[in-house]
């Protein structure tokens, strides 16, 4: 650990959290501390965090209040993740249908932050988090981070959609956290041209970072970039990617280029969902101390481990808009035996449906499949309010490319009446990085199910990924 990242933990951050109402620090020793605990002690640790969540529910949140008198049941009936199964599940036409109640009527003692996703499935969803499940997010981060002998304080370069954020005249908060807090200097991955990628290399020699971190896809061009001019990097100790299925020819790829270990890590802002790769990289620990996940079937019966089914989770950290048996949109199975490194939390094995494998234009331009969404929003902006409004209208989408390279974007509105005319942007957007593509938006009344049932964002028949 270096001297900055000592300084970092033991005093840069617990101020931080100070001046900004936030706790990160004090969450981080407690997950560290259950890092050690037996199956049983961490499933009790667990359970107690549940029970304070459902008793909350029950209290204050409209929606779960009415559940639970509707199904017979108390607080009293849920004691562990065993007992949510007596729950039905959430799902995020639930969500959009009953936003108003799923808010607590305690909602103003929380300090709250309003987000949208479109996660996995294409279906545009607004929740709210509170600080405390940002808490232990980053919790279980900092610690994963540990394993891999990557320290808070050590430099990160971070290529991907979060460094959409515009320039703002005068650092935010934020600004100042991830500059000096996390030593994360962020890029926007919008761009992928030649001229962009030169600018990221010449950051990355410039800023020397410990970590790159962001879209598997998008680390991937900067590294073809890197190999096929012969460029020197400078060493860098990790990689971590987020957001997207790490593709185990990806994986190989930064691997090589960049001459160092990359670990994935899964989680949603929507669920609360955090886990990460161990050292020995054979599956996902998950932050048990942060979620509950099951792998249910449709209709959120548990399936028994080993088996693929829908990722089902419970934020325990979000009291403002909980979330509870929550289908966020992706496949896993959760591993029948213990990790060989000793810690007790479960496992989960490959998670399916996050989008993982780039797109092309026709120029050969990759383009990130975590893009697609993003550019759903006018000028790719989605911390804009007005431009989130907009993309809420949208019930449904789903990018498709055919074979000739062309692209058709299925949108299906909540409100079919609504006019057309303000989508046009999206036409833009998607020409402005499919060059040379016929780009046609299409209203739809509704978005057939892939013939393996699967619900997908993004589909292409176009073949030129032949360049390693
Ligand atoms: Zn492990």
């Amino acid at each position: 650990m270096t001297f900055y990242s000592f300084i970092d933990k033991h005093l840069l951050l617990p101020t931080a959290d100070y001046l900004t109402g936030r706790d990160i620090a004090s969450e981080w020793r407690f997950m560290q501390r259950a890092e050690r605990l037996t199956t049983e002690q961490l499933k009790e640790l667990q359970s107690k965090r549940l029970k304070t969540l459902i008793e909350h529910c029950y209290n204050n949140v409209p929606y779960y209040r009415n559940m639970f008198i509707s199904l017979g049941l108390t607080p009293n009936d849920i004691n562990s993740r065993d007992d949510l199964q007596k729950l039905p599940i959430l799902t995020k036409q639930i969500v959009r249908e009953h936003y108003e109640e799923l808010k607590a009527d305690n909602i103003a003692v929380y300090k709250v932050v309003t987000s949208s996703t479109g996660g996995s499935t294409g279906q545009p969803m607004k929740f709210i988090r509170n600080i405390e499940s940002w808490n232990m997010q980053w919790a279980s981060n900092f610690r994963a981070w540990e394993w891999y002998d990557f320290h808070l304080g050590e430099k990160i370069l971070t290529l991907g959609g979060n460094s959409l954020v515009k320039k703002t005249k005068s650092p935010t908060r934020k600004d100042i956290f991830d500059r000096v807090i996390m030593r994360n200097l962020k890029r926007s991955s919008a761009d992928v041209d030649d001229e962009a990628m030169l600018q990221h290399y010449e950051a990355l020699m410039r800023y020397q970072p410990h970590a790159l971190r962001g879209y598997a896809s998008s680390l991937v061009i900067f590294a073809r970039y890197i190999e096929k001019n012969k460029l020197p990097i400078c060493p860098i100790k990790v990689i971590l990617t987020t957001g997207e299925m790490l593709m185990p020819d990806y994986r190989l790829t930064l691997q090589r280029v960049f001459n160092c270990k990359v670990y994935d890590g899964y989680g949603a802002g929507d669920g609360g969902i955090g886990a990460m790769e161990c050292e020995l990289q054979d599956g996902l620990h998950i932050s048990e101390e942060r979620c509950v996940i099951e792998i249910t079937d449709k209709e959120g019966n548990v399936l028994p481990d080993g088996q693929t089914g829908y990722v089902c989770t419970t934020d325990l950290g979000n009291f403002a808009f909980p979330f509870i048996r929550y289908h966020v949109g992706d496949m896993a199975y959760i591993k029948g035996e213990k990790c060989q490194c000793g810690r007790n939390s479960r496992v989960l094995g490959q998670v399916m449906g996050r989008a993982g494998r780039l797109m092309y234009s026709k120029q050969g331009v990759p383009i990130s499949p975590t893009m697609l969404p993003i550019m759903l929003y006018r000028n790719n902006d989605y911390h804009n309010p007005t431009n989130a409004e907009i993309y809420n209208k949208i019930d449904k989408f789903q990018i498709r490319q055919d074979a000739n390279g062309d692209i058709q974007i299925l949108l299906k509105l909540r409100n079919l009446q609504e006019s057309h005319e303000q989508f046009d942007y999206i036409i833009e957007n998607y020409r402005n990085h499919f060059v040379g593509s016929e780009v046609e938006l299409v209203f739809v009344d509704d978005i057939p199910l892939l013939p393996s049932g699967k619900e997908d964002y993004c589909i292409s028949e176009y073949k030129i990924e032949k360049s390693k």
